[in-house]
């Protein structure tokens, strides 16, 4: 046998084996029910960086409440970000609205059976106009992602750096000599079926896989050394302040939200207030550091973290901002950033309202200017650290633009990244305020 009929066989082996073994073993999942194009469009925008298992209650709340393209174009920004809350990376929520809105606009609302046209809504890149097409009108288009790629590397025993676009094209033309006629939404959800479940990064589970016969990688014993994949640069760490800002008076019991621009980096999302430091900020590694950088700062790192949130807030916003009291460190990976922030109850400034520091960090010269220039913030010796000081001022009020006021049951008004809402629900909780409370 010469070298091109064995790779045709090794590719026709490939195709026919994975086929039977998909519709033997498959799944079933909720947008596998039927294969209408945005059912499939929304399905493979969440499952892009994100589980099976974590979309699927995701999806059906999603689908439950916009069930038509037409639901999701007409619905507001806020409602479908609301939806989309703990998904993470919600440029992703924006877009899939921003082409279902286009999809109404210029196709009387029905996605079309046309590869340029798909390609071209926004949010929709190679791998999921491949997989829409193929999926929903059984185009034979590739649908190439990690998964797939991880596979094609192994059976076919391939070095090249999945990392690199060269590599993607040539692994997207290897995919679609690969689909057999008339069957492409089936293969090309083998092939991802087989990444999830056989094929996996670590572990490949070789001794049931359906093509093991033919597949260079295993023969080779490179199994679990492929794909080669040159390493990303690690996610740059900055510290960041956050306040958990009380309410007084009229907002008693409540805490003050902001909402982040909306353009770049969680557009649009609401947040607790907070501020970017200068100071170099390494990323924890290994138990110990871990440990450590969770646990509660030395109080004169907390005085500086006081003075820091004043007048960086201060300056940012106008707000005046005096920590009261330690609450948390909480950390976030995105995808470029590693945020690490430390967290502090805090209350707003009316000019008789003040938080407490030690008397000793100011004797020890222990409190930043700002801080200690502040005779009322700082209590006798005998003054328990961080208690709030008497006051008969008038309560803070002011909600500044873009700011609300808002207690635990309004938390599900508001879109909120995964690290706020943890910050928030663990503060509601330590606080002893419930679900149904304020
Ligand atoms: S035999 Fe092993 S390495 Fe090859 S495709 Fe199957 S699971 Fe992956």
């Amino acid at each position: 046998m010469n070298l091109s009929s064995t790779v045709d066989t090794a590719a026709s082996y490939f195709s026919r084996e994975l086929l039977a073994w998909y519709r033997m073993s498959k799944r079933t999942l909720p947008w596998r029910q039927n294969r209408e194009a945005y059912r499939v469009w929304v399905s493979e925008i969440m499952l892009q960086q994100t589980r099976v298992d974590t979309v699927i209650p995701y999806y059906e709340r999603f689908m439950n409440r916009f069930p038509t393209l037409q639901a999701l174009a007409e619905a507001p920004e806020p409602d479908v970000l609301k939806h989309w809350e703990g998904l993470g990376y919600y440029s992703r929520a924006r877009n899939l609205q921003a082409g279902a809105r286009e999809v109404m606009e210029r196709y009387g609302g029905q996605v079309p059976d046309d590869k340029a046209a798909v390609s071209a809504l926004k949010g929709v890149g190679p791998y999921t106009s491949g997989a829409i097409m193929s999926i929903a009108f059984n185009r034979p288009e590739p649908a190439v992602d990690g998964n797939v790629m991880r596979v094609l590397s192994r059976y076919y025993n391939r070095d090249e750096d999945i990392a690199k676009p060269s590599t993607r094209i040539g692994m997207e033309k290897l995919a679609a000599s690969l689909i057999p006629e008339g069957a492409a939404g089936d293969f090309n959800q083998a092939l991802m079926e087989l990444g999830a479940l056989v094929c996996t990064p670590r572990t490949p589970g070789c001794l049931t896989c359906p093509v093991m016969i033919h597949c260079a990688g295993r023969l080779a014993g490179r199994e679990t050394e492929l794909p080669i994949k040159a390493k990303a640069k690690p996610p740059k760490p900055q510290a960041r302040l956050a306040a958990i800002i009380e309410g007084t008076g009229e907002h008693a019991g409540k805490v003050l939200i902001r909402q982040r621009p909306d353009s770049g980096l969680l557009a649009s999302l609401w947040e607790l207030p907070h501020v970017q430091l200068d100071e170099p900020a390494v990323k924890p590694r290994g138990r110990a550091a871990k440990l450590a950088a969770a646990a509660e700062p030395p109080v004169e790192r907390q005085a500086e973290d006081a003075a820091e949130l004043l007048q960086r807030l201060q300056a940012e916003s106008g707000l005046r901002v005096v920590a009261r009291r330690w609450h948390a460190a909480e950390e976030h990976t995105f995808s470029h950033l590693h945020w690490m922030m430390r967290v502090y109850v805090a209350e707003l400034d009316t000019g008789a309202s003040r938080a407490v520091w030690p008397a000793g960090l100011r004797q020890a010269g222990a409190l930043p200017t700002e801080v200690a220039q502040q005779p009322a913030i700082i209590a006798a010796e005998s003054a328990a650290p961080y208690s709030s000081a008497e006051s008969s001022a008038p309560n803070a009020t002011d909600e500044p633009d873009g700011y609300r006021w808002i207690g635990r049951n309004q938390m599900r008004d508001y879109a909120f990244p995964n690290l706020f809402g943890k910050i928030l629900y663990d503060y509601w909780d330590a606080t002893g305020v419930e679900e149904g409370g304020v």
